[in-house]
Parts: C-alpha cells; structure tokens; sequence
C-alpha cells in the first residue's frame, strides 16, 4: 500500500523525504552501531543531535539571542498550567478566546489566579478574530495570552493584538513554521510539535530570558519552572530523544526547502488552490470570516451532515484521509501543513469539483 494524502489535524503528515531518512538511520545512526532511540541523552552523539536541532532552529525563526529555547514534554496542555505558573507574579493574566485551545488554557490558568477573558469570538462558534487594537487590558496583568492558529476553527491572527506593553505569550501548534514570525514581540512563542513539526511528544517553547526566574508560584513543580529546564538545556531529566531527532531532520528540511519565507509562499499558493474553490463552489463552502483564514487548518461543509459523511468516506476511499471535520464543529476540514504537497490540494480539489458534479 502506497502512502496517502493525510490531511490529520494533528498527529499530522511528516516531509517523506524525513521518515525516509530515519528509516535509513533506524539501525545504526551515523556509526553509532545503534539507533538514536537506544542512545543515552548524555552521550557525545545525542549532545549533537540536540545542539543542531536548537542552532537549526534558532537559523529559521531568527531568534534573538536572549531567548531560551526549551524542547518539553506533556504537550501544549502542559504548557497551559506551566505558564501562569511561571509568569503569574501578580496572579493576573488576560486571555482573549479565539477558540477551545485558548479556553482550555483559559480554564488551567483559573487554578492559579485572576484570569480576565478581555475578547472572544464564542458568539459565532470561533469563525473570526475580534478586533484586537484597543482590548480593556489589566493594568497589572501579567501577560496576554493568545492561541494564534485556531486547529479547529481555522481561523489565524494575522495581526498579532494590542498588549499595551503587556507580555504576550503565544500558542502556535498548528502554524509553527509555517511563515516567518517576529520573535521578539513575544515574551514565550510555544506549540506542540505534532501540528507541524514532527512527531508526538515534544514541546518547543521559546521563552524571554528575563521570564525565567526562581520567582514562581508555590508548589510549582520542579519539571514544570522554566528555570530548571532552561539551567540544564532541556536536559534535567531524559528529554523525548527520539522526537527532538526528528524535529530536528525537519529542521534541516526546512532550510534545504529555502526557510520560512518560502514555506510561508507555498502554505500561501496551498491555500489559495482550496480557498479559490471554496469561494466559488454551490455545495461547499468555508466556515471562516475571509479576512481571518488560516493559511493550515481549512474547515468546510456541505450544510448536510449526511452529504458530509458521504464525502468524507469517498474522499477516503480516493486515498485523500482525515478529512472529518472536528468532533464539536461537524463537516470537513483539511489541514495542509508544510509537509502537505501541493499535488495533495489539487487532488482533494478536483474530487471536491467531482463531488459537487455527481450530487449537484
Ligand atoms: C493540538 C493543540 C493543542 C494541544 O496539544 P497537546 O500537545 O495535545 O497538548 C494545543 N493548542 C493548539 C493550538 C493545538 O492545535
């Protein structure tokens, strides 16, 4: 069986030039005589393997030198407690609510203190980004919490909001690499990797110098403080080897493709050949405000649910997979992550144009 177009939300599709190149060194990594999955994460080997991968990293986004980059465990929803853990010294934050990450994140951050929701787009179901230039800001907030690329909405910041000086911290799962960001507006810029980086099980978090302190909340555990993890090089305890090896062979893939301005280029013309359609299609249309689209996660429906599971089987059937929309939103979606070829879109649009011929 060959392989197909997934188009997963997360878990989410892998560079095949990648999985091909671990394959090659799943037995014996470079000499090693052993696979990086049975290699100690003090040994000389592994040391190189997460000193490239950070180096790459920090190549790519342009991150400046006094920021931190973190690679965790426990995935983004680990990060929504360890935040306000961290930064909460005022035990205020500000959440603005674009989506049922942020409430998520929202929710955790109520353990730890005052969360006060300054936007939401809850009142038409996540499908925009409100307005963000002049938000009612706390004076003594912490920080400014977004989750910037709604994964199941399909909605995307393309500005990022008014803080009033305030730290923003952001969540970019699902956009991570996916178009050039600005790090320096940011005091922490995180995500799970799963979305659009590489495998399950790693966190990168790239957080501001002066946010990582022995200042935190009481109780705060000692895996969970920044500082531990930032003193040690994501190295206090055994990191998730295997995965940051594989962010890393991403990494490298990345810049072999040219870097993020033309990955952002290629998520753009990706986009377009599925947005295009959409705009002009009589039986599917986008769920999203157009100014606020994700150029990773687009959702779509048919408005009948039964056609929707039609299509989603056929679609299956046609080698183009994962395309069920969210379990709380209905109807499709299709995430096209970096890794997600062009060919894939053109394919899934002309069974959508196939689709909208036969049940017209
Ligand atoms: C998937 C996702 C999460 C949750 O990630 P986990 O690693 O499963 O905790 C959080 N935020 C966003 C934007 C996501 O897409």
């Amino acid at each position: 069986m060959g392989r197909v177009y997934n188009f997963s939300a997360g878990p989410a599709v892998l560079p095949e030039e990648v999985l091909q190149q671990a394959a090659d060194e799943m037995l014996d990594y470079q000499g090693t005589g052993m696979s990086v999955m049975e290699m100690s994460h003090r040994s000389k080997a592994y040391d190189d393997i997460i000193k490239t991968a950070e180096k790459d990293l920090r190549e790519l986004m342009n991150i400046p030198d006094n920021y931190k980059v973190l690679f965790l465990q426990g995935g983004a929803s680990q990060q929504f407690a360890a935040i306000p853990m961290n930064l909460m010294k005022n035990k205020v934050a500000d959440y603005i609510i674009t989506g049922q990450w942020a409430k998520k994140a929202c929710q955790e951050a109520k353990k730890y203190g005052k969360v006060n929701v300054v936007a939401s787009s809850e009142d038409e179901t996540y499908s925009y980004i409100p307005d963000c230039s002049d938000l009612p800001i706390s004076e003594d907030a912490d920080y400014v919490y977004i989750c910037e690329n709604n994964t199941i909405y399909g909605t995307k910041f393309k500005t990022l909001p008014n803080t009033k000086g305030k730290i923003l911290v952001s969540d970019v799962s699902s956009c991570f690499l996916s178009e050039p960001v600005d790090v320096s507006k940011y005091g922490i810029i995180y995500g799970g990797v799963q979305k659009n980086i590489g495998p399950a099980g790693v966190v990168i978090s790239i957080i501001r110098e002066d946010l990582i302190t022995d200042d935190v909340l009481e109780g705060t555990p000692t895996m969970l403080k920044f500082k531990t993890q930032a003193d040690n090089d994501s190295l206090y305890n055994t990191p998730p080897c295997y995965g940051i090896y594989i962010c890393g062979l991403v990494f490298k893939w990345l810049k072999k493709m040219g870097g993020l301005e033309v990955m952002k280029q290629r998520n753009e013309e990706k986009a377009k050949i599925l947005y295009d359609f959409l705009d002009q299609s009589k039986l599917f249309k986008g769920t999203v405000r157009k100014e606020d689209r994700s150029l990773m996660n687009v959702p779509f429906v048919t408005g009948n649910a039964e056609l929707d599971a039609k299509f989603v089987a056929e679609a299956k059937a046609a080698g183009l997979e994962n395309l069920k929309g969210h379990r709380t939103v209905g109807g499709m979606r299709a995430s096209i992550y970096n890794a997600m070829p062009k060919e894939g879109v053109e394919k899934l649009v002309a069974f959508m144009k196939e689709f909208e011929e036969k049940n017209a």
